[in-house]
């Protein structure tokens, strides 16, 4: 099974709650209008927030990258074929 790594650069998310309206599960709406990478750490070097997620989890979260129009959403396979 393939795992992804998601990195989320909330410093440049502009709120347009695309991510949100394709995958809520994983991209929760926030108080300040932008939204969050559930159950993300945060990357003190890169400044990301980081998720590892499985195949099965995959698709959705590519149309949430897709999607956003500031491309504040990157997804790098991090094993398996
Ligand atoms: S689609 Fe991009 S800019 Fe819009 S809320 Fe999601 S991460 Fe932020």
């Amino acid at each position: 099974m393939a795992k992804y790594k998601i990195e989320f650069d909330r410093e440049i998310c502009i709120g347009a709650l695309a991510c949100n309206a394709v995958a809520e599960k994983f991209w929760p709406r926030t108080e300040d209008g932008k939204v969050d990478l559930a159950n993300a750490s945060y990357n003190q070097e890169t400044n990301k927030w980081e998720l590892i997620i499985e195949e099965d989890d995959y698709a959705a979260n590519k149309d949430a990258a897709e999607s956003c129009p500031v491309d504040a959403i990157k997804i790098t396979k991090i094993e398996g074929n």
